[in-house]
């Protein structure tokens, strides 16, 4: 069936926890109606203000495991301890209705998309430094002093991934981000490409977050 939109296509933002996709997304979304969030199933508990259906599926560990081998999801992770998916029927949706599907999953679900889905475009989202990164996820609120470690930690792994995207986006200001998503789905990308100054941001961004996980050993080393 083919749909409304010219050249629509499914556009995944991956990044380390706290660089700010959802509020990516929320924005995108708002912006533009030929925009849909593709709402993913998970095994985390709803934070405040979540709602079930429109932010996640919230499901239990179980009826994940049901949806997985039933073949209900097109790719799946465990990140920072829960199961997280996109169901199949969120890509087929709006292919049929021609409109941009925005996935906010992680690397391991953003490279099982590379092969799974054709057209799909993969973005990397960069904090603007190892510092707010920290103190973004600790704004947040949301999650307790060692759940924010623990994504900390995974962060310094998931940066390494950044140079196999096809774009990136600094989430500095929030409407330059926006408008550089904006511009992809436009096709007329002028993001930062994956290549050596890349490679530079995402070493910078590795010793502050290194900083943040072992402050005593930085306080001791004196190198
Ligand atoms: P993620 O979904 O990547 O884990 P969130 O979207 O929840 O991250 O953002 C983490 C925190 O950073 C939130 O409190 C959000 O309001 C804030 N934030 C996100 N983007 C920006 C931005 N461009 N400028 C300032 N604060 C931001
Ligand atoms: P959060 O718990 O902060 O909402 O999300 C934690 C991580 O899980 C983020 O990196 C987010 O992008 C990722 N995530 C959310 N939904 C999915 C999904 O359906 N699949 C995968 N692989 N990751 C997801």
């Amino acid at each position: 069936m083919s749909g409304a939109g010219a050249r629509t296509f499914p556009l995944v933002l991956s990044a380390p926890s706290g660089a700010g996709t959802t509020t990516l997304a929320r924005a995108l979304r708002d912006r533009r109606p030929d925009v849909v969030f593709s709402v993913s199933a998970t095994t985390r508990l709803p934070r405040p203000g979540e709602r079930d259906g429109v932010d996640y599926h919230f499901v239990s560990p179980a009826e994940f495991i049901r949806m997985r081998d039933a073949g209900e999801l097109i790719e799946w992770a465990e990140v920072h301890g829960n199961y997280y998916g996109t169901p199949i029927a969120n890509v087929d949706r709006a292919v049929e209705r021609g409109e941009f599907l925005l996935l906010d999953i992680d690397v391991q679900g953003a490279e099982q998309i590379r092969g799974r889905v054709p057209g799909a475009v993969r973005v990397f989202v960069l904090p603007p430094s190892g510092e707010v990164l920290v103190q973004r996820l600790v704004g947040r609120a949301s999650e307790e002093d060692a759940a924010v470690r623990r994504r900390l930690s995974n962060a310094r792994d998931e940066l390494r991934a950044a140079g196999h995207f096809d774009h990136v986006v600094v989430n500095d200001d929030l409407d330059a981000a926006v408008a550089d998503l904006e511009a992809l789905l436009d096709g007329r990308p002028r993001d930062v490409r994956p290549g050596p100054p890349l490679e530079d941001a995402v070493r910078t961004l590795t010793a502050e977050i290194e900083r943040h996980i072992t402050p005593a050993a930085q306080a001791g080393d004196h190198r």
